[in-house]
């Protein structure tokens, strides 16, 4: 470990102090700092491309509350909103003209969504989106791919990314090997396993879900041809094709990778953009699956803050802004600079790496590469990202605590953060 020359000891007190009150200190374990070392930086406050830790210091933020802030922190647009929607009250528990202002958002955006139901978390949406794939079809096995994360349930949690891939927790005692014996693992971008999955399992798979372009294992976009490739695979089989789009959905383009894509699942899950910093997810999809979500079918799914104004009011604020023209063609463009930046320090270094961006989304490994899947991204020096990422840090560049996990920029980066950012990357590569 580097010896740090960042001032940390609030940070420290504080943190000290929630490891005897939360498990591990965290109200989630991809916060802690385990796989890369050092202790997590306690948050003061969060303004457009820049938070405040507790000591005072100020950094460029590329996690950006892992997903959320596409806009920026704490936009005043959606701040505004809040404000004015907070005096009508923080939860309704009935109907509200609200969310059909979002609902129709969500439709009108995402190629594949007939039909929504807001819930409050992607996890939520995912869990909901398994029992309706299953309910659909009346079949109970699920395809998912090995690094692709698709939240806590259950079922989810076999060969699973974000926090389980950077805790080396593959699987989680709890859960029921009854449960997971229906949830089957194909590499990602490997078409001719997915066939033979559908092949050992005959009539007996509701459906595949997958990221469509993979954050939560680093960034691993699809290769050509794989997303068409499942399209065709599970029409074959009647079986349903469904994209979470939790991290994707307004990231990767306003109606998400199905758009940038042109490959249109039967289901698709959102979450963190649409709820603008509130606690939200989505699932939605065709009229024909969705109608049998209760109380319209019998499908059961329900929750007593979901579509929640003050959620809604800032995931409507948040739509409305990135429908500003030319704000994709901006971050696409933005974040290349930084892509490429990094992959020729790294060259120039001599620091083996590979990497790249679409839209709004990022990814830097320390291997040669290609990564295609998840075996290829743990081929990765985690030594050297856990030196980066300290390097960085220290620089006032706060990245994700784990490889296995995508970088974020928003609207609120100027290029003056870009190459901040990379002057501060030229730095920690060059004393490697
Ligand atoms: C973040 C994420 C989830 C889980 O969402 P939560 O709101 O954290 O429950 C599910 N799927 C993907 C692709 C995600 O990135």
């Amino acid at each position: 470990m580097v010896s740090s020359t960042l001032k940390t000891t609030k940070s420290e007190e504080i943190f000290a102090a929630a490891q005897k009150l939360m498990p591990g200190g965290v109200s989630s374990p991809v916060r802690a700092f385990k796989s890369v070392g050092g202790q997590p930086i306690v948050f003061d406050k969060v303004k457009g491309a820049y938070i405040w830790d507790v000591d005072g210091n100020q950094y460029i933020d590329y996690v950006g509350t892992w997903g959320p802030a596409i806009c920026g922190h704490a936009h005043p647009e959606v701040i505004s909103a809040l404000r004015d929607s907070l005096e009508n009250g923080t939860s309704f528990g009935a109907p509200s003209a609200l969310e059909n202002v979002l609902a129709e958002m969500v439709i009108d955006a995402v190629p594949s969504i007939e039909m929504v139901r807001f819930v409050n978390s992607g996890t939520e949406a995912c869990m909901a989106v398994s029992r309706l794939m299953r309910a659909f079809t009346g079949r109970d096995k699920i395809i998912k791919f090995e690094g692709c994360y698709h939240g806590h349930a259950d079922m989810f949690l076999v060969k699973a990314g974000s926090g389980v891939a950077t805790l080396g927790l593959p699987d989680s005692p709890g859960v029921p090997k009854s449960v997971t014996s229906n949830t089957l693992n194909a590499p990602y971008n490997d078409l001719e396993a997915v066939k033979a999955l559908f092949a050992a399992n005959p009539g007996e798979i509701a459906g595949v879900i997958l990221e469509p372009v993979v954050g939560n294992a680093g960034f691993i976009a699809p290769d050509a041809g794989f997303l068409e490739g499942l399209r065709e695979i599970t029409k074959e089989h009647k079986a349903l094709l469904v994209f979470d789009e939790v991290m994707t959905g307004f990231r990767i383009a306003y109606g998400g990778a199905q758009q940038k894509f042109g490959v249109i699942p039967d289901l698709t899950t959102l979450g963190k953009i649409i709820g603008g910093g509130l606690p939200v997810g989505a699932y939605g999809g065709r009229k024909d699956i969705m109608a049998m979500v209760a109380p319209s079918g019998p499908m059961y799914q329900a929750g007593t803050l979901s579509g929640n104004p003050l959620a809604m009011t800032a995931g409507i604020k948040t739509l409305e802004l990135l429908q500003k023209p030319g704000t994709y063609e901006q971050l696409d463009k933005m974040t290349k600079k930084l892509s490429e930046g990094l992959l020729k320090i790294a060259k120039e270094a001599g620091v083996a790496a590979c990497g790249g961006q679409i839209s709004a989304m990022f990814g830097l490994f320390f291997t040669a590469g290609p990564v295609h899947n998840y075996e290829d991204a743990k081929k990765s020096d985690l030594g050297k990202f856990s030196r980066f990422h300290r390097g960085m840090l220290e620089r006032g560049i706060y990245l994700a605590p784990s490889q296995f996990e995508a970088g974020f920029t928003s609207v609120a980066h100027s290029d003056e953060d870009i190459e901040r950012t990379l002057a501060a990357a030229r730095e920690v590569m060059a004393s490697w």
